[in-house]
């Protein structure tokens, strides 16, 4: 039914017959070689917000902000945040051009989102991250483990390198969710905007240089507050979240990429995801990405669902050997795989 983004391939997005046949005229086109690359930092309805660096296309060319809609040939082939794509037509970045996004160069990571756990129909939503920030508060609202173990198997199952960020440190204090954290050796950073200082926003701001990152976060933890700390010029909105919506003053609920100020690196915003479904994930897989659990496999049946009477993990964890947070994590290892085979989390 649905295609992986994996399915496709570079030659794929270079010449896609449409659905009824390649055109001929096709044959002829030039493979757009005087294609600019420029990365996609917005989608909005078919168009396209793509960053061209300076000096591309000419010398003394400006880096610009450019707006494009995708060429006829790349069919449906998608296109998100973050991808690197070729252009042309008019480039100048002047306010009524538009180009046309004739390539989609192949993806280094696909952060892929499913609208449940079942659902198969599911999205790329950004392309070619390096790391998802979990951005979760410590108090107001309460921390969601469950929530944030899903993060981290969306995380790694997209090859992407989490860091944890637990925010209003100045309402509670961060160490025994931390202590309950530990054996994951997740990185992580604490901040709280206190009274004056924005504290470990610099320590943040340390984790992301020469990064692409993604920022999750369910509503009102704090994330448009860190964005904007991060990214002043960004202005994202923040604030008290609409209870009845579940929206805050946000216009946009698609991702949106900001460049961090003063170094290389990205800030991918993503207004609307709060949760990963995961449909996409292999069932077997889920227990490597639970590296604090997957020793205590060796003792189990062959084949072994990690969710039945026999599993060993019960035992294991039971003599401490997962650590303070065992149960709570094999827990929600089994509520990911009720969730992922259909039964609800
Ligand atoms: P978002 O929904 O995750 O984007 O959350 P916001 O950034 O809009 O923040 C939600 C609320 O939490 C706002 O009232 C912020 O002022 C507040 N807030 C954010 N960070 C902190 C913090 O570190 N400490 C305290 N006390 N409040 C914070
Ligand atoms: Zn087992």
């Amino acid at each position: 039914m649905s295609r992986r983004a994996s399915d496709y391939d570079e030659s794929d997005v270079r010449i896609r017959p449409g659905r009824r046949g390649s055109r001929p005229r096709s044959k002829d086109r030039p493979a757009h070689d005087d294609a600019l690359r420029g990365m996609v930092t917005a989608v909005d309805r078919g168009r396209y917000t793509i960053l061209v660096a300076e000096g591309v296309g000419g010398g003394d060319q400006p880096e610009r902000v450019v707006t494009a809609m995708k060429a006829r040939e790349l069919g449906r082939r998608g296109i998100v945040v973050g991808d690197e794509v070729g252009l042309v037509g008019d480039t100048s970045g002047n306010p009524d051009g538009l180009a046309r996004v004739v390539r989609v160069n192949p993806r280094r990571s696909v952060l892929r989102r499913s609208a449940d756990d079942t659902d198969p129909v599911e999205r790329v939503i950004v392309a070619n991250a390096d790391q998802l920030v979990i951005v979760c508060a410590l108090t107001n609202p309460e921390p969601r483990p469950r929530l944030i173990d899903r993060c981290l198997v969306a995380a790694y199952d997209a090859g992407l390198a989490p860091l944890l960020v637990l925010t209003k440190a100045d309402l509670q204090d961060p160490g025994p969710f931390l202590a309950s954290y530990a054996p994951l050796n997740v990185r992580h950073v604490v901040t709280s905007t206190g009274r004056s200082a924005f504290e470990g926003l610099e320590a943040l701001y340390d984790q992301l240089v020469d990064r692409v990152s993604v920022f999750v976060g369910h509503s009102g933890v704090g994330k448009s507050t860190l964005v904007n700390g991060l990214v002043p010029a960004a202005g994202r909105a923040t604030g008290v979240v609409n209870d009845v919506t579940g929206r805050g003053r946000h216009t946009s609920s698609s991702a949106v990429a900001l460049r961090l100020p003063g170094r290389h690196g990205w800030v991918i915003d993503t207004p609307g995801v709060r949760s990963f479904g995961l449909a996409h994930v292999d069932l077997e897989r889920i227990i490597t990405h639970f590296p604090d659990l997957e020793p205590g496999t060796e003792r189990c049946p062959r084949g072994c669902s990690h969710d039945e009477p026999e599993c060993a993990l019960d035992a294991w964890v039971g003599s401490g050997q997962a650590g303070p947070a065992g149960p709570s994590r094999l827990e929600s290892l089994r509520r990911l795989l009720r969730a992922r085979s259909g039964e609800t989390d």
